[in-house]
């Protein structure tokens, strides 16, 4: 394995953070073991926790229902009150499993509410569990609370616990970071920064955060049960909104999008009331001030801090040189040919017809031109065509197959890929990891092989780096793979979402207005890359408004206007078409 000086840089903090987890047992010190597994525990919890909200943007603010719950069942399994006496052990597997269950019954309101709604909708369910906790008395101990699980030796001793929980929170630090180096988690930031582009590389929003949700609460589970150990006896008093608070912005001071940024953001939370003990006291206000600080001035948390990569000057003088060899590679070998057919499509916005009753076909192998004024519908037949909207009237068959209705992500599963009129671009991620959203569907490993890194979630990874940097090749974006993509330019987006649709091996690849933004020479080699991409077999729709693109490397256009068919024929009949001349071309 290569392993380059600024992968090497990035062990370091963690080395460090390693090397005060081992010497603080040799200071002796039963309080600082209290501290350092207080903070072990947290981080437990704000690990998956961070996936939720680092990765998938998610505002999930009300996590310590989630730590409650867990607390509170392996407390009274293990105290044998309710049910036969419970191994310790499996207590707290038992408070992971509830954790895990309930993470997934808060977290699928995300998939319907929007920010703000599901945050409260977190908080609703904190608020609960703590009512719960209170009022189930026979059960819970009500306000008098119960005992936490005491664990067998050696985790029966203040620094026997710290190890046991130290460890734990090494695995956890491992396995969030093999999910964010994995294809689940590209896919978590492309839901939270570009969702429609997700949807257009065929990822499923709604399974992919259940797999995190299972995960972020079993996590958060687990971290409840060695909390009531570590306490000894739990209240519904020792889950607070402040608690839940701080595990909410150890991930935003962190960053988002890192594991090491919310890492340090948890050590720094956890230890802030110990080093300045009156701030206990004022700690919603502490927070509040933080979280206001993080907003206003740092955005990017810790992370971003830390961050120098993105710092470094780009190469100066690029131009964007599609290579054809690497086209041929990515695209060559069989391909299913199929044409696109629509027939009578009819979709209205209110009373507006946007489409009219459109008959279009795309062949294998075509570039078909979708021209017309602005607002004639053709960004909405894309639409149509990409399944986002779906039509009130008419058919529509790749290969002579029906698509499924109305279903983005089934479309892309197809081969039908797309770029957008606006690059949908994740601006804080590579140029390399943008393309490798779209390699999402190659993949072979499940969730759980990609959490522990199993070979074949390395394999995938292997190729579908491989395959990416192949793309990035193909549209002559190569040299740019390692650079953020809010950093370059806007033709080079043009090109690195092309690059993303190639890597779901497209049969029809839908282009809006690919060329807008571009200069000449750029639109030369755009059209040849598009020629070049239909040599493959790929039937191609093209929706531009430089007119010499469109006759250069169209086979045939269509001239929509007011959602109707205008005009259809060769780029040489469209070119002298009187209506479309006066409509549309100008004289
Ligand atoms: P263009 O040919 O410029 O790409 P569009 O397909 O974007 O045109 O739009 C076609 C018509 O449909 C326009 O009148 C536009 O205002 C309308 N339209 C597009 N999308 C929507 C929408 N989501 N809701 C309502 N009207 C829309
Ligand atoms: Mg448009």
């Amino acid at each position: 394995m290569h392993i380059t000086r600024a992968k090497l840089t990035a062990f370091v903090p963690y080395m460090l953070i390693l090397a005060v987890i081992t010497i603080l047992p040799m200071t002796g010190n039963d309080y600082r073991a209290l501290i350092g597994t207080r903070a072990a525990i947290y981080w437990i919890l704000i690990a998956g926790l961070n996936l939720i909200v680092g990765y998938a943007g998610q505002l999930a603010i009300g996590y310590v229902a989630l730590f409650a719950l867990g607390s509170y069942t392996a407390s009274i399994l293990a105290a044998g009150t309710v049910t036969p006496e419970i191994p310790p052990a499996l207590a707290l597997l038992a408070g992971a499993g509830v954790g895990a269950v309930f993470g997934v019954v808060v977290g699928l309101p995300a998939l319907r509410l929007r920010t703000f709604y599901f945050a409260m909708s977190t908080l609703g369910f904190a608020t609960i569990v703590t009512q719960v906790a209170l009022g189930w008395q026979n059960v819970t101990g009500g306000g008098i609370g119960l005992s936490g699980p005491s664990l067998p030796a050696p985790f029966d001793t203040a620094w026997g616990l710290y190890w046991l929980c130290v460890g734990l929170a090494v695995v956890f630090t491992l396995i969030t970071a093999n999910v964010a180096a994995s294809r689940f988690g590209r896919a978590l930031i492309a839901t939270r920064d570009a969702e429609v582009a997700a949807e257009a590389c065929g990822i499923s929003k709604p399974q992919l955060l259940v797999s995190v949700f299972l995960f972020a609460g079993a996590a958060a589970g687990l971290a409840g049960g060695l909390f009531a150990s570590l306490q000894t006896y739990i209240t519904p008093d020792a889950f607070t909104f402040d608690l839940s608070l701080l595990f909410f912005i150890s991930v935003l001071i962190g960053g988002r999008g890192s594991i090491l940024g919310p890492l340090l953001g948890t050590i720094l939370l956890t230890l802030l009331p110990e080093i300045a003990a009156p701030l206990a006291a004022w700690s919603t206000f502490v927070y509040a001030g933080l979280l206001l600080l993080i907003v206003l001035a740092m955005p990017g948390g810790i992370a971003a801090l830390l961050d120098r990569e993105s710092r470094k000057a780009l190469p100066s003088g690029r131009a964007i040189v599609p290579q054809h060899d690497a086209l041929q590679e990515l695209l060559g070998g069989k391909r299913l040919q199929q044409r696109l057919q629509m027939s009578g499509i009819l979709l209205k916005f209110g009373e507006l017809r946007a489409i009219d009753g459109l008959d279009l076909s795309v062949e294998p192998g075509e570039v078909h031109g979708l021209i017309g004024p602005n607002g004639s519908g053709k960004t909405t037949t894309l639409n149509v065509i990409s399944g986002y909207y779906r039509p009130q009237e008419g058919s529509l068959t790749l290969g002579g197959e029906t698509l499924p209705a109305a279903k983005p992500v089934k479309r892309a599963a197809r081969g039908i890929c797309r770029t957008f009129q606006t690059p949908r671009i994740i601006g804080e991620e590579t140029a390399l990891e943008n393309v490798m959203i779209g390699g999402t569907l190659a993949g072979r490993a499940s969730f759980v092989e990609a959490l522990l890194a199993l070979p074949r979630a390395r394999a995938d990874e292997r190729q579908i780096k491989a395959t990416a940097m192949g793309a990035l090749r193909a549209v002559g974006l190569d040299s740019l793979a390692d650079i953020r993509a809010d950093r370059l330019q806007h033709s080079e987006l043009r090109f690195l979402e092309i690059a993303r649709a190639l890597m779901l091996h497209p049969r029809l690849l839908l282009l809006d207005e690919p060329a807008a933004g571009l200069s000449v020479q750029e639109i030369l080699r755009l059209g040849a890359l598009i020629k070049a991409i239909s040599r493959e077999g790929v039937a191609v729709l093209l929706v531009e408004h430089h007119a010499d693109l469109i006759f250069d490397v169209c086979d045939r256009v269509t001239v929509l206007n007011l959602g109707r068919v205008l005009a259809h024929g060769t780029p040489a009949e469209i070119r002298v078409h009187k209506e479309v001349v006066s409509a549309y071309l100008g004289a």
